[in-house]
């Protein structure tokens, strides 16, 4: 099973909650918009992952397993 991140750019509202649950997979870019700097994590980033899911106050990640 591998893992497939998903963002909702319309959802994310830039305050990086994610970034500080896995900051190798979420960045907040200068100008408030998020990147993912991997969209298929690797299984060590699993937990990081769904943490970051977690925190998210608007919802806009979600997880894929393919
Ligand atoms: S926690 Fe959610 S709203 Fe905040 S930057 Fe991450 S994806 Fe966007």
């Amino acid at each position: 099973m591998s893992l497939q991140v998903v963002l909702d750019q319309d959802k994310c509202s830039g305050l990086g909650l994610c970034e500080a649950e896995a900051p190798e997979i979420f960045e907040v870019r200068e100008d408030g918009s998020l990147a993912v700097l991997d969209e298929t994590p690797a299984d060590e980033h699993r937990m990081a992952c769904e943490a970051a899911v977690a925190a998210c106050p608007t919802e806009a990640l979600r997880l894929i397993e393919s």
